[in-house]
C-alpha cells in the first residue's frame, strides 16, 4: 500500500469514527491527552521542589509546590474520570451505530450483491477479522494510543528542550544525547516492524482457518443439520476437523511466540544499553555543575518517558499500518456500488388497475456466470389476468419473477410496465406494486401481526382477515394472544413455533395484507399438506380478486384455473396458452408434464388422491 493510501485510509477511518459516535471519539481523544499530561505535573513540580529545598527557600514556597502538584493532578483526574465514563457509555452507541451502518449497507445494496458469493465471503471475513481485534475496533484503541504517545512525546520534548541551551555542555555531548534517543527509537521501530509483519501473517492464516472453522461450527450447532449429522454418523469427522484446526493453531502460535520473544529480547537489551548511555551523559552534565539536582531528576524522567512514548508510537503506527489492510477491506464493503439504474418516474396509480406488463426479448445471466438463465423471453400480460408459469426445476421460472420485480436487471432486452422500461420508475414505488411469496420466504421472530403487516404497526382485524384467507384461521384461533403472539422464541420466550406449512400460510397472508395489484406466488403450496393445498387453490380466485396473479407451480393441476399458462424450458418460454390449448398439443412439453403427473390427480377436484 502506498504512503498516500495510508494517509487516505487513516483520514477516512477517523472521519468514520466521528460519524459513528461524535461523543465517543471526542471523549476518547480528550481523555488520552489528559491522562498523559498527568505524569508531567509531579515531574515538573518535584524538580522545582528539590531545587527549592536545595536553595533553602521559605516553607510556604515548598508547601505551594506540593499543593500545586496535588491540586492540578486532582483536577485532571476528576476531568479524566468524567471523560472516561462518558466514553464508556458512548461505546455502546458506537457499537450500535457500527452494526447499523453495516446492516444499512446490506439493505442499500443491489440484491445481486447480496446473493454474490464474493460479497458474502467479504462480509464473513470482516466479521471474523473484527474478532481478532483488528479493523474498526482496533482503530479506537490505536487512536487512543497514538494520541497518548504524541502527548507524551510533546510534553517530554518541551521539558528537555532547555538541556540543549545549557552553555557549558559541549556540542558533542548534546549530539550524543540526541543520537542516543534517535537510535533507541530506530531500534524499537525496526523490531516492532518485524514483529508486526510476523503477527499480521499469523492473523491472516488464523482468519482463513477461522472462517472454515466457523462454517463447521455452524453445521454442528445448527438444529437443521442435527438430524443428518446423527443419522449419517458425521459427528466424528466434523469434530475431527475442529481438532485438526486447533492443533494447526497451536503449531502456528508456538512458532510465532518464539520468534517474537527473540526479537523483543534483542530490542529490550539494546534500548537499555542506550538508556544507560543517556544516564551517563546527564550525570556528566550534573557533575560538571551545568544542571541542578532538580533538573537531573526532571531530565532523567522526561527522557525515559520520551523514549518509552517514542517506541510505543512507532509500534502503534506499525500496527495502524497493518490495520489499514483490514480497514481497506471494511471500507471496500461499504463502498460496494449499487449498479441498478435508479429511475425517478412515479408509478401511475390507476383507478382502473389497467397495468400492462411486457417482457421484450429478455435474456439474463447471473453475475459471474457464463450461461444464460433466461434466453429471449417474450411475454405480455395485463392486470387481472391469472398467469401460471410451469416447467422443470432450473428452467428459469424464479429468475423470471426476480427480473420482473427488479431484484436484477435484464442482461439484454427490456421489461415494460404500461409501455415504459421498468428501470425508469422510482425503485421503491415500483416495488410497492408487487406482493410476492418466494419459495425461500423468511418470517421473523416478531409478533404474528407484525409479520403479516411487515412492519411494527398493524391493523389486527385486517391481519386476522388475511390470515383466515390464507388458511391460518384455525391456528390463529388457538393462539393465546391472537395476532399479538410472537413467532418463534428469538425475542420472546413464550413465542410459538409453527410448522413449514403454517409459515407458508403466514407468508401468503403477508402478501395479501400488502394488497398490491400484483400477487406473485412462487411454489406457494410446496410445504402444505394436500388438504390445505386444496383449500388454498379452491379459494384462490376469491383471494386474488381482481389482482394480477402469477403463479409458479410444479403441480400442473393447480395451474389449470389460470387464464394463461407459460411453459418454461431451459431458460425460454416454449409454449403459452390456456390449459385446453396446451393439453391438446400432444407433442408439447405441457402435454408430457401433465400426463406424467396425471396419476396423482382426480379430474374433478384437481386435488391429490395419493
Ligand atoms: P426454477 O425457478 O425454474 O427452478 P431458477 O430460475 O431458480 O429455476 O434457475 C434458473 C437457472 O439459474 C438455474 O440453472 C440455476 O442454477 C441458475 N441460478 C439461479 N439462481 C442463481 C444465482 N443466484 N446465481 C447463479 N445462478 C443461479
Amino acid at each position: 500500500m502506498k504512503f498516500t493510501e495510508h494517509i487516505q485510509i487513516s483520514e477516512r477511518a477517523i472521519r468514520h469514527l466521528f460519524s459513528l459516535s461524535r461523543s465517543y471519539a471526542t471523549c476518547l481523544i480528550l481523555n488520552a491527552v489528559l491522562q498523559n499530561l498527568m505524569p508531567y505535573v509531579p515531574i515538573y513540580f518535584s524538580a522545582r521542589l528539590i531545587d527549592a529545598l536545595y536553595e533553602r527557600q521559605p516553607v510556604q514556597v515548598l508547601i505551594l509546590y506540593a499543593a500545586l502538584t496535588v491540586g492540578i493532578v486532582f483536577l485532571l483526574s476528576l476531568l479524566s474520570a468524567y471523560l472516561s465514563s462518558r466514553r464508556d457509555i458512548a461505546n455502546q452507541e458506537l457499537y450500535l451505530s457500527e452494526e447499523w451502518s453495516f446492516s444499512q449497507k446490506a439493505m442499500e445494496m443491489a440484491y445481486a450483491s447480496i446473493e454474490d458469493p464474493d460479497v458474502m465471503l467479504l462480509r464473513k471475513r470482516i466479521a471474523m477479522e473484527s474478532q481478532t481485534g483488528y479493523d474498526l475496533w482496533y482503530l479506537t484503541s490505536s487512536t487512543e494510543s497514538l494520541v497518548s504517545s504524541a502527548t507524551r512525546i510533546l510534553m517530554s520534548l518541551s521539558m528537555t528542550l532547555s538541556f540543549f541551551f545549557l552553555e557549558g555542555i559541549p556540542l558533542l555531548i548534546k549530539l550524543g544525547f540526541v543520537a542516543g534517543i534517535l537510535l533507541t527509537i530506530l531500534c524499537g521501530a525496526l523490531a516492532s516492524r518485524k514483529c508486526e509483519t510476523i503477527f499480521s501473517h499469523f492473523l491472516d492464516t488464523c482468519v482463513r482457518l477461522n472462517v472454515f472453522g466457523g462454517k463447521y461450527g455452524d453445521y454442528i450447532g445448527h438444529y437443521s443439520s442435527g438430524k443428518d449429522i446423527r443419522l449419517y454418523g458425521m459427528a466424528e469427522s466434523l469434530l475431527g476437523f475442529s481438532v485438526n484446526l486447533k492443533s494447526e493453531h497451536h503449531r502456528l502460535s508456538m512458532k510465532l511466540s518464539w520468534k517474537w520473544a527473540a526479537l523483543k529480547a534483542a530490542d529490550v537489551a539494546l534500548s537499555h544499553v542506550l538508556k544507560f548511555c543517556v544516564y551517563l551523559i546527564l550525570l556528566y552534565a550534573a557533575l560538571s555543575g551545568q544542571i541542578t539536582v532538580g533538573s537531573i531528576a526532571r531530565y532523567v524522567s522526561c527522557v525515559m518517558l520520551l523514549l518509552a512514548a517514542a517506541s510505543e508510537a512507532v509500534s502503534n503506527v506499525q500496527r495502524a499500518i497493518v490495520n489499514h489492510t483490514y480497514l481497506k477491506r471494511y471500507f471496500s464493503y461499504l463502498d460496494i456500488p449499487n449498479p441498478m439504474y435508479q429511475g425517478s418516474l412515479t408509478v401511475e396509480k390507476r383507478d382502473d388497475n389497467e397495468y400492462f406488463v411486457e417482457f421484450r426479448d429478455v435474456s439474463f445471466r447471473y453475475p459471474n456466470t457464463e450461461s444464460y438463465a433466461l434466453r429471449h423471453v417474450n411475454l405480455k400480460f395485463r392486470i387481472g389476468e391469472k398467469l401460471a408459469i410451469v416447467g422443470k426445476n432450473g428452467s428459469g421460472k424464479t429468475t423470471f419473477i426476480k427480473l420482473m420485480c427488479r431484484l436484477y436487471d435484464p442482461t439484454e432486452g427490456q421489461i415494460l410496465l404500461n409501455g415504459v422500461d421498468i428501470r425508469k420508475y422510482d425503485y421503491d414505488e415500483y416495488m410497492s406494486i408487487f406482493s410476492i411469496v418466494f419459495q425461500d420466504f423468511r418470517l421473523f421472530g416478531f409478533r404474528l401481526g407484525e409479520n403479516v403487516a411487515a412492519g411494527s404497526s398493524y391493523d389486527p382485524q385486517r391481519a386476522a382477515h388475511c390470515l383466515e384467507q390464507a388458511g391460518f384461521g384455525e391456528r390463529l384461533a388457538a393462539m393465546p394472544e391472537g395476532t399479538d403472539t410472537f413467532l418463534y422464541k428469538e425475542f420472546d420466550e413464550s413465542g410459538m413455533e409453527i410448522s413449514g406449512g403454517e409459515a407458508q400460510k403466514v407468508a401468503l397472508a403477508r402478501a395479501l395484507y400488502k394488497d398490491a395489484p400484483f400477487l406473485i406466488l412462487d411454489e406457494p403450496t410446496s410445504a402444505l399438506d394436500p388438504v390445505s393445498e386444496y383449500e388454498v387453490y379452491s379459494s384462490f380466485n376469491e383471494i386474488a380478486g381482481d389482482k394480477t396473479t402469477i403463479y409458479i407451480s410444479h403441480r400442473l393441476a393447480s395451474c389449470r384455473f389460470c387464464d394463461k399458462i407459460a411453459v418454461f424450458d431451459s431458460g425460454g418460454i416454449v409454449q403459452t396458452g390456456s390449459h385446453g390449448t396446451l393439453i391438446s398439443d400432444e407433442g408439447g412439453i405441457y402435454h408430457a408434464l401433465w400426463h406424467a403427473q396425471a396419476q396423482y390427480y382426480t379430474e374433478e377436484a384437481g386435488a391429490y388422491t395419493a
